[in-house]
């Protein structure tokens, strides 16, 4: 089975390819490189850069490859980042998307697991979060990706392309032996800027926010190992290409952590000090998101591996530790 892999590059991209060859799959790259690493990709599969907006660039790919099924990661994902610039992420996320359709559409491709997100639920009126709960996004990334789940919809009605949609909680750590991980410049994620912190890359953890509504005053959040949720994803497009419906799943631990008791585990699984302070709260936050998965784990028969939060903080360890320039491009 050959599967194209759009944003191969990325964090989740790239060990979600890393899997996939693991597992005997032909696979295919695009990636544009903008936020993506060349390095991270697996040698065994076909590299292809370019930019999925770009449709000549697509015909000239799906003309090459024999495609039967898509995983598309190729977005921006930095809540604060879409706060200030907004047309950026309807631009790339929403508009990618059209276009990868049209071009899929044409090609006759009719399985697309993508990447969507636990930040199209907003602020949610309960917890644990399930599928069906009301989406309501509190900020331009999570809605440009609903606007995605919008889309896809309405093509499979007409089109029938069949569609997973993944939403992830938060993802983090790395590939067990720490030979890709994750490398975000500039790097707004919580996990890896607590191990600048203990790299001594930066002085101090600041804590965006200590008067919200949760046991500490921190946000709760639900972590996943980028492994894990990279089988949830093979899981999916093996499911889809055996004939299964559209449908759409939470990717999350069903666990909650409050930003200290990240802070606390990372000072377990570094053994450093990590200083840290409290800040202001940053724009678009919602309180609380943890998810309900039973859904992944019976319809698609997910086992995430990873149970301990600290032991996912030590595999992103050992990444930054043999990676201290992370893949050293940009
Ligand atoms: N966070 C923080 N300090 C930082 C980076 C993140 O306190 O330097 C908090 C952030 O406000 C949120 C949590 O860590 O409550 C997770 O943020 P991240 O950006 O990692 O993921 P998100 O939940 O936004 O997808």
């Amino acid at each position: 089975m050959s599967i194209l892999v759009l944003g191969g590059a990325g964090y989740i991209g790239s060990h979600t390819v890393d899997r996939l060859i693991e597992k005997g799959y032909d696979v295919a790259v695009i990636d544009n490189l903008i936020t993506g690493h060349r390095l991270s990709v697996n040698p065994k599969a076909r590299f292809y850069q370019g930019d999925i907006r770009d449709r000549g660039f697509l015909e000239t790919v799906f003309n090459q490859e024999e495609i039967d099924g898509v995983i598309h990661f190729a977005a921006f994902s930095i809540v604060p980042e879409s706060m200030a610039e907004p047309l950026k992420y309807f631009d790339n996320n929403t508009g990618g998307m059209i276009t990868l359709l049209e071009a899929m559409h044409a090609h006759h491709i009719s399985n697309i697991i993508f990447s969507s997100t636990a930040a199209t639920y907003g602020e949610p009126k309960q917890i644990p979060i399930k599928e069906t709960d009301p989406q309501v996004p509190t900020n331009p990334y999570g809605e440009s990706k609903l606007a995605m789940e919008k889309i896809i919809k309405w093509a499979d009605i007409a089109y029938g392309i069949k569609y997973t949609a993944l939403r992830y909680f938060n993802v983090a750590g790395a590939k067990a032996d720490g030979s890709i991980g994750e490398d975000h410049n500039p790097e707004t994620h919580l996990i890896p800027i607590i191990l600048e912190v203990a790299q001594g890359k930066r002085d101090k953890l600041k804590i965006f926010g200590d008067d919200y509504p949760t046991k500490d005053g921190t946000n709760i959040r639900d972590y996943v190992h980028v492994v894990d949720l990279a089988d949830a994803h093979i899981l999916a497009i093996q499911r889809l290409l055996d004939g299964g419906d559209s449908d759409a799943f939470n990717l999350g631990s069903s666990t909650g952590f409050s930003n200290k008791e990240i802070l606390e585990a990372a000072r377990k699984a570094t053994d450093m000090a990590i200083p840290a302070e409290m800040a202001p709260r940053r724009a678009g936050d919602p309180s609380t998101l943890i998810a309900d998965s039973t859904k992944a784990r019976q319809v698609l028969g997910w086992a995430p591996q990873y149970d301990d939060v600290e032991k996912i903080i030590k595999t992103a360890w050992t990444w930054v530790n043999s990676h201290p320039e992370g893949y050293g491009d940009h």
